[in-house]
């Protein structure tokens, strides 16, 4: 049987932004189809740190979207109806300069008002929240109990699944080659599609994607980024995710082992890794390093202010785009794929989710900058 050649919306993308539109289009009677050029979530969703949080610093409108996208991953099991591993384990901030501080007051108003439980404690208690802190400039942290490590793999299923139970047709192994915005024809290694709406979830690799509808996404990938892990260890303590303001450093438990992070390696590799184990041994110096090695890698698809891109070209046929998560795509993606859906069909989903979607349109922040 041939396959159809038009789509009410073709989403182009099939990680973990575009599962979730595509799920919530689906959900909503939308004729979908998603393309993926390789296998389902083989770009960044492959290769995450599964830490969902909610408190995103001098960031409040990722931190909305980040409640929001909580409260819809623990209503997995009644939709799109996946039980999903959910440990709580919160996030802890740890604060060595009086400037970090004073930035933390000043938006603590605004991260409340879209529902962040965070607030500032002592050093003393940052210890006794992660006892491997040992960092001698410590002044204070910030402390949200609202972070959880799940399974990225799961939750990717859950929405592949939701979406083709509600009618979606997800096309694997099915690279998209040129667009059309103009007509809505979509050129695939498999054939011609034309659709009334075209979805850009494409990642990293959206720019010549938004380029061919005329908008230019000031995206700074796809560069790699990776994450260390130390070798088993005996004894770890139940730790928060732990994030070392000053450096970027960011450490969690996993298993037997310390997940660790520290932005990107950029050109220099091992120049990254030696400030990355010099960072290790002064905030936590009783960590064995001594089996330090690569965990995973996965191509980072950052914006230049960290926040996603989201929003809608005028149509017919309408071009939309959500990408660009600046390594919070997972945290994000429930509310992304709402407010997607919600932006393709006309509604206002502002007093849903506390903030005027048009902040996040590429176009709002160029006029800005
Ligand atoms: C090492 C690492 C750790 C991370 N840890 C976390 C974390 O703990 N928590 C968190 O919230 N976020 C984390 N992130 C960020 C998160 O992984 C991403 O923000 C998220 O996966 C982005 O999802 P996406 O669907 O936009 O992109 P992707 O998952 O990259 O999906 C884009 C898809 O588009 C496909 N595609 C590209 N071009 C085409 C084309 N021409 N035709 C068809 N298909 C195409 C790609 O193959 C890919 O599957 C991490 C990222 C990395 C790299």
């Amino acid at each position: 049987m041939s396959r159809p050649d038009r789509a009410e919306v073709v989403v182009i993308g099939g990680g973990v932004i575009g599962l979730s539109i595509a799920a919530h289009l689906a959900e909503a009677g939308i004729e979908t189809v998603v393309l993926e050029r390789d296998d389902l979530a083989s770009g960044a969703s492959k290769a995450t740190a599964d830490v969902l949080r909610a408190y995103f610093s001098g960031d409040p409108v990722s931190s909305a979207m980040a409640v929001r996208s909580l409260s819809a991953y623990q209503s997995f099991p009644r939709w799109p109806g996946a039980e999903l591993p959910l440990r709580q384990v919160g996030y802890l901030v740890l604060f060595t300069e009086r400037e970090q501080v004073n930035r933390f007051e000043a938006e603590l108003p605004a991260q409340r008002a879209v529902g962040v439980d965070v607030s500032l404690i002592g050093p003393e208690e940052a210890r006794r929240l992660n006892p491997l802190v040992e960092e001698p400039s410590l002044l204070a942290a910030a402390w949200s109990p609202q972070a959880f490590v799940s399974d990225t793999a799961a939750i990717v299923e859950a929405y592949a699944e939701g979406a083709a139970r509600a009618g979606a047709s997800l096309r694997t192994g099915c690279p998209v080659t040129a667009v059309d915005p103009a007509t809505g024809r979509i050129e695939t290694a498999d054939g011609t599609l034309t659709a009334e709406a075209i979805v850009c979830a494409a990642g990293a690799w959206s720019g010549w994607i938004a380029s061919a509808a005329g908008l230019d996404l000031p995206l700074t990938g796809p560069a790699v980024q990776e994450l260390l892990t130390t070798g088993p260890l005996p004894e770890i303590p139940d730790m928060p995710v732990t994030l070392h303001a000053a450096s970027g450093l960011l450490i969690r438990r996993r298993d037997d082992r310390i997940l660790i992070g520290m932005g990107n390696p950029g050109t220099d590799r091992d120049a990254w890794f030696a400030k990355a184990r010099t960072q290790l041994a002064t905030t936590y110096p009783g960590l064995d390093l001594s089996g330090l090695e690569t965990a995973v890698r996965g191509p980072r698809d950052a914006s230049p202010d960290r926040s996603a891109f989201i929003g809608r070209l005028p149509g017919p046929p309408a071009f939309l785009y959500a990408t660009g998560f600046s390594g919070h795509g997972l945290c994000n993606a429930p509310a992304a794929g709402e407010l997607v859906r919600d932006l393709y069909l006309g509604n206002d989903p502002s007093d849903v989710f506390g903030f005027d979607p048009a902040e996040l349109s590429a176009t709002a922040r160029r006029r800005s900058r």
